[in-house]
């Protein structure tokens, strides 16, 4: 709670420390100040995350909270690629699928106590007790139905996969919790559902403790533009313990009666695509993936492109860990074969071998790099700065999770995070949510923490915030796993790779007046290429190095000429060239350690 005194502000995910000072009126010095008094070293122009500027504007008097952002016409007239494609199918191909649900909400209002008292009372057969692991979404069957939820709860996984036009969820499940209300995340929740344009259902829960106030909630849902149906509104707001077990029945009962009224249907024999629900590596599988199918059948053996990777599918499980050989529409599969971990929101889609399949992933590579923008976000160095102010070379961590069964797989794959130069050192490692006593260790320590599936709590947050320790949590695990592995390689010098692509002899050159001298070369190995770097050489010394202004061969413009062809080219700022000079052309790459 905060005091009387303290003003409120809202940011925007990512801001800069500019804008930030302007916000809490003050100064970019003195903001530059504070952060710089919490280990972050940063310019005016510099961008900070949301975490960072809380920070920052809790210790001018400011409580921060996200801002909503505005949803534009356009973004909610965004309509997923998956959803196009059944849109084009022929109606007569179309048959219903199960809905597939995902449960958002505020923090510890019960999101994931709910998603455990589904799986547990309506999974087939009381089987549940065999789920022994997590693969991001879980299937029940409530009278005959079959419904797909998404057990990756919090709205990181959903925003990921909007922001990549892939959104999977049919239906929200928005969880309230009846004693606490309509928060931060419960609007920008419903902000996300809305810009989907997928229709929620809220579970008003915890109504089983003596201060929940369902009317007053409900007044506070109306108030935000979801309006009860037993107020002529077209909300369902249907009132649940998830702890006691009261009133899930009636909820899945609404899931259903939603389903009935939005189209939620497939063609099990159309093209096969769908999206990643989430993905990871495991020591002794490989890469594995949680893929959910969203049209069409995916069969064990298909090869598939997925993102930025491709593979065979070598084998397939259900959530309960059953080998399956096919899954249909709205059936969430594990698969194993990927050649890389793809992201959570990235669309998969089958092809006719996997040599199409790497095609396809090559080009989007391509166009990726192209793309590429040169603005750098600095979240990461900022976070893990500390380290780097101190000048350690370890980066010292504190790990919780969810459950003792999460720990294993994290530390397995931060052990096989190449550790040569900044050593990463896990202190402790625990199940449960962040507690006072962590952020003590990791103060004394020099530490930070990261958490998955776990939260902090306000007293171990506030804490934290005094301290000048970070806290991170995360709902992916490839996710830590990539923070810190882009953390260590922040800290490690990038090494460059050159690799030569060509060689060309210098036959005759020509003075072009305005243009400058222009080289006619035979390729006498590999290739020269126009966007590679080239160097000149004259009886093995290194004469000049630099950019291609142009390559041709005979009048056309080339990409590239390969050995034994003739070409004519300019080296951007270098005009002398003499015949028998050898043109090398090469690459650089940063090599990834
Ligand atoms: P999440 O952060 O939204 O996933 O919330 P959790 O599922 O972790 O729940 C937060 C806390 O609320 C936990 O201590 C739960 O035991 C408790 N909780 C969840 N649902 C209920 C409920 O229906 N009644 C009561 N009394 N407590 C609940």
């Amino acid at each position: 709670m905060s005091d009387k005194n303290t003003k409120t502000i809202d940011l925007p995910n990512v801001t800069t420390v500019r804008d930030l000072a302007k916000k809490v009126d003050s100064s970019p010095i003195q903001v530059i100040k504070v952060l710089m008094a919490n280990g972050v070293m940063a310019n005016i122009n510099q961008q900070i995350d949301f975490d960072t500027a809380a920070v920052v504007a809790a210790e001018m008097g400011y409580e921060a909270s996200l801002e909503i952002p505005e949803i534009s016409e356009e973004q909610v007239g965004e309509i997923p690629l998956w959803r196009r494609l059944i849109e084009d199918e022929d109606a007569k191909n179309l048959v219903n699928r199960p809905p597939v649900v995902t449960i958002l909400g505020h923090v510890d209002h019960g999101k994931t106590t709910l998603l455990d008292a589904i799986r547990h009372t309506n999974v087939a057969g009381g089987e549940s007790g065999g789920i022994t692991q997590h693969i991001g979404a879980y299937q029940i069957m409530h009278k005959k139905r079959k419904i797909t939820f998404l057990d990756t709860p919090g709205h990181a996984a959903f925003t990921a996969m909007r922001a990549r036009g892939a959104q999977g969820a049919d239906i929200v499940v928005l969880v309230v919790a009846a004693n606490d209300g309509v928060m931060p995340q419960t609007r920008e929740a419903i902000a996300h559902a809305r810009a989907a344009r997928v229709p929620i259902v809220v579970a008003l829960n915890k109504i089983d403790l003596p201060d929940a106030n369902p009317d007053y909630v409900k007044q506070q849902l109306a108030d935000a533009g979801l309006v009860s149906d037993e107020w002529d509104g077209d909300t369902m707001i249907i009132p649940v313990s998830a702890k006691k077990n009261m009133g899930i029945d009636d909820l899945l009962e609404g899931i259903v009666l939603v389903a009935d009224n939005s189209k939620i249907m497939a063609n099990p024999h159309g093209t096969v695509i769908g999206t990643v629900i989430e993905a990871a590596v495991d020591k002794s599988r490989g890469v594995t993936a949680t893929l959910l199918v969203q049209n069409g059948t995916l069969n064990a053996g298909d090869a598939i492109a997925v993102g930025m990777t491709c593979g065979n599918i070598r084998a397939m499980f259900d959530f309960k860990g059953n080998a399956i050989e096919s899954a249909e529409p709205s059936t969430p599969a594990q698969i194993l074969g990927l050649n890389d971990v793809p992201k959570a929101g990235d669309i998969f889609q089958v092809c006719a071998s996997e040599r199409e399949a790497r095609a396809i992933v090559n080009e989007r590579k391509m166009k990726a790099e192209q793309s590429k923008s040169t603005r750098s976000m600095t979240t990461l160095e900022d976070l893990f700065s500390k380290v780097k102010a101190g000048e350690m070379g370890e980066l010292r961590l504190i790990l919780k999770a969810d459950v003792q069964g999460s720990l294993e797989p994290i530390i397995n794959a931060l052990n096989d995070i190449d550790q040569s130069e900044i050593k990463i050192n896990v202190l402790y490692t625990e199940a449960g949510n962040v507690t006072e006593n962590d952020v003590l260790l990791a103060t004394a320590s020099n530490a930070i923490i990261l958490g998955f599936n776990v939260h902090a709590d306000a007293s171990s947050k506030n804490l934290a915030e005094k301290e000048g320790v970070s806290i991170r949590t995360y709902d992916i695990i490839y996710r830590l796993i990539e923070d810190v592995e882009k953390a260590v390689k922040g800290m490690l010098a990038p090494e460059k790779k050159e690799t030569a692509i060509g060689k060309a002899e210098v036959l005759q050159t020509f003075k072009i007046t305005k243009v400058g001298t222009v080289a006619g070369c035979r390729v006498t190995s590999g290739e020269i290429r126009r966007n590679a770097m080239v160097r000149v050489m004259r009886n093995n010394e290194k004469i000049f190095e630099g950019e291609l202004a142009s390559l041709k061969h005979e009048k056309d413009n080339e990409k590239e000429v390969r050995e034994g062809f003739e070409c004519g080219l300019r080296v951007r700022g270098f005009n002398d060239f003499e015949i028998g000079d050898t043109v090398i052309s090469y690459t650089i790459e940063e090599v990834q350690r």
